[in-house]
């Protein structure tokens, strides 16, 4: 059964249309990898699955879990598992990382979280992604280097528990211990909670230890190819040109 499948989806910002009838599904606790060129609608697919005002859905579907998901709330979207890493974490002064992950756990659950036993659960799980204990106290984000802001994100996905987690570039920029401790990250995800993973990247390192099913091809706001785990290193050897649109 499939976590996500989405139909024919056109969706645009004011009046300029970004997905032009895009099909993409995935199959529950399945990874998937995303790939195209820069401009090609890979942030725009995420942001409008997550359910961001600024895209607007003017047909097709998305179902999550089996329920229609298009046109609902971006908090009901992670309330029912949907999860996504943003390129650029935002900063979020006056809320610290504590907080802020307690809060939209509860918010998942419905279901008071008792400080204690919340603290023990952070605390260990700030351990696996090599964080130091006082970035929970910390305002979100607020004055994080690039890596710290990807190990917060990591940590929300640990906490979290989403039964699909949307992965968009959280690997770009990173040094090579930062990708190390997301990969490690991910890697947990996929063994503790065995949800389903959508990767946008254009990298190869936090694949390495993953299996991946699919990969998807996304030009000009399309998806113009699938293929299996193989497409990945094929589209690092050769490139996009074959997936473009030939000049007429
Ligand atoms: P990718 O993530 O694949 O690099 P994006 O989804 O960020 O691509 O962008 C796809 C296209 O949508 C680009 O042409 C970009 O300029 C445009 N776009 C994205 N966000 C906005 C916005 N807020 N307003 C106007 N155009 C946008
Ligand atoms: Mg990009
Ligand atoms: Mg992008």
């Amino acid at each position: 059964n499939n976590i996500l499948e989405i139909q024919d989806l056109h969706a645009r910002i004011e009046d300029k249309e970004l997905l032009h009838g895009l099909n993409l599904q995935i199959g529950a606790g399945q990874t998937h990898v995303i790939m195209g060129p820069n401009g090609a609608g890979k942030s725009t697919l995420g942001s409008t699955i997550m359910g961001d005002p600024r895209f607007e859905i003017t047909s097709g579907s998305i179902r999550f879990d089996g329920e229609e998901i298009a046109g609902e709330p971006a908090d009901k979207i992670a309330r029912k598992g949907l999860f996504i890493s943003f390129q650029n974490p935002i900063e979020v002064p006056g809320i610290t990382l504590s907080n802020f992950i307690r809060t939209a756990m509860e918010n998942r659950t419905g279901k008071h979280i008792r400080l204690w036993d919340f603290k023990k659960d952070l605390t260990k799980t700030m351990e696996i992604l090599e964080m130091d204990p006082s970035y929970a106290d910390r305002d979100l984000n607020v004055g994080f280097s690039g890596g710290e802001k990807k190990k917060a994100e990591i940590l929300q996905l640990l906490m979290l528990k989403p039964s699909l987690a949307i992965l968009d570039e959280t690997d770009s920029g990173l040094d090579v211990d930062a990708v190390r401790i997301v990969s490690k990250g991910i890697e947990e995800y996929k063994n503790s909670v065995g949800g389903a993973l959508m990767i946008i990247t254009h990298a190869t390192r936090i694949l390495e230890a993953l299996e991946v099913n699919a990969t998807h091809v996304l030009v000009n706001g399309q998806i113009v190819a699938n293929g299996d785990a193989s497409m990945v290193d094929e589209i690092n050897a050769n490139g996009f040109e074959k997936y473009l649109p030939k000049e007429a």
